[in-house]
């Protein structure tokens, strides 16, 4: 985040604002209100996901294959994708067949390079595919195995059923809305959702090698797309930009939710009204803990975020709860770090160095926090707490803990008025979605801690907050 010395013409554009979100959520339909123990309308599951035992490997051709684990892995994958798009093709548009992938290549980036897409393999730890000659290709050697180790086999799912969004958008040709000028931001959005349209039909049960669960089977997807995001400063306008990951993840959720037409419709006007990737503010300066990082253990960073908290939340009349620092002393709600929300004082106890823990980006090659946004979330979520019981809403359960998500999304959209103190700067939605798929994140916790098994769903709630104000979440999120 960063601070930004305030000025009296801002002031003026941000009560206009306020005054037109308001408005804009009035009458939200209860139809749309999600049933809160489900992820896009399907039973949070908590079982097995990656390859499903018993079922005989795919036999598909593929170039420089050399049979071992992670070539079958690519192999079941790219069969079961392409089953996916030839049953979606005729039924979503107009009866148009899905034409196989031409080349399948498999090279090892440590070995002797191979010749494809006008590009030697040699040390390219990659995956892509390629419009020349319609090929996917993957390196074995380090790319594949580095996903499965790290987030397991429904990484390298992910990656491969991604590059083949690609070959979709191509095949798909003009009914895709995709041309040689379009920029690669939309191609890449399209990609993440068509990758999205995928893996709810895997989580449906319909995939012949592979299975999800909508829970942690969902939530390592979702901290694949974290993992392949583009780094904070990237602008969504430079040639080669994938997108941030909230905005990947947004795309791929998009397509988990809805059908491959969804994701054909993403264009550069949706684009402009929904992607928050941006360059770095050329003001904002370094104070020591990296870029877009204020210290959150220090006094006036805490004050910045008290203020900026009781201005988001002032329409709801709520008298503001007291922040301190300290043990929380609760008798009616449990303890939780590195912030607490006591219902009986309406006090706020913070942890500081807890704080700083989560609030401390992780330097090169170490192990580290999140960054200032995922801990001054943390706080948020507890305040917005305070909101929910002076409105009269419970504090105990999901829905609390998704209402709790959308409330703190909604502060984080007033950090983007031209008139706010503390402002919201590049990568900072990015630590939010880190920060909601650990599993111990009071972002999207409910008063003693009680976090929704659904990382899918705490994102989900979050952008709700962020994009629609805190009137959508009571409505929304009312459990
Ligand atoms: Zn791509």
């Amino acid at each position: 985040m960063a601070r930004r010395v305030f000025t009296a013409a801002a002031l003026v554009a941000v009560t206009a604002l306020a005054a037109g979100c308001t408005q804009a959520v009035d009458g939200l339909a209860k139809a749309v209100r999600p049933d809160v123990s489900k992820v896009s309308g399907l039973d949070i599951t908590t079982g097995e996901s990656g390859a499903k035992p018993g079922v005989p490997d795919a036999d598909l051709r593929v170039e420089n294959a050399d049979g071992g684990e992670m070539d079958r892995l690519a192999i079941n994958t790219l069969a079961d994708v392409e089953e996916y798009w030839s049953e979606q093709f005729p039924t979503n548009f107009d009866d148009k067949k899905f034409e196989p992938v031409k080349r399948l290549v498999s090279y090892d980036s440590n070995g002797t390079g191979v010749e494809i897409c006008r590009t030697n393999t040699k040390g390219v730890a990659n995956a892509f595919y390629c419009s020349l000659d319609d090929s996917i290709a993957w390196d074995r050697g380090d790319l594949l195995p580095m996903l499965d180790d790290a987030f397991g086999p429904m990484a390298v799912v992910t990656v491969l059923a991604h590059e083949m969004g690609h070959a979709v958008q191509y095949k798909l040709g003009e009914k895709g809305g995709i041309n040689q000028s379009t920029p690669s931001i939309i191609k890449e959005q399209q990609a993440d959702c068509y990758a999205g349209n995928f893996f709810r039909w895997v989580a449906e049960g319909k995939s012949k090698h592979f299975r999800i669960s909508t829970g942690p089977g969902l939530n390592q997807v979702l901290a694949t797309m974290f993992f392949i995001r583009d780094a904070a400063g990237t602008s969504a306008e430079k040639q080669g930009a994938h997108g941030s990951a909230f905005d990947r993840v947004a795309a791929f959720q998009f397509g988990f939710a809805g059908d491959p037409k969804r994701c054909a419709d993403i264009d550069e006007q949706e684009i402009k009204s929904r992607i928050t990737q941006q360059k770095f503010d050329p003001q904002e300066k370094d104070e020591g803990q990296g870029k877009g990082n204020l210290k959150v253990d220090d006094r006036r960073s805490l004050e910045l975020l008290e203020e900026s908290l009781r201005n988001a939340y002032k329409q709801s009349g709520a008298t503001p709860p007291t922040l301190k620092q300290g043990d929380a002393e609760c008798p009616d709600a449990q303890e939780t770090s590195p912030a607490s929300y006591c219902p009986a004082t309406n006090t706020i106890a913070i942890d500081l160095p807890d704080l700083a823990k989560i609030g401390t980006p992780p330097k090169r090659g170490q192990k580290g926090g999140i960054g200032d946004f995922a801990a001054f979330a943390e706080i948020a979520s507890r305040f917005a707490l305070s909101i929910q019981k002076a409105t009269g809403y419970s504090l105990e359960g999901p829905a609390a803990g998704l209402r709790t998500a959308c409330l703190t999304g909604a502060w984080a959209g007033t950090t983007t008025e031209s008139s706010a103190r503390l402002r919201l700067s590049s990568g900072d939605l990015d630590e939010a979605v880190a920060e909601l798929l650990a599993d111990r994140s009071l972002i999207a916790a409910d008063v003693n801690g009680t976090v929704v098994p659904s990382g899918f769903a705490r994102v989900e709630a979050f952008r709700d907050g962020f994009f629609e104000g805190s009137g959508l979440c009571t409505r929304k999120y009312s459990g």
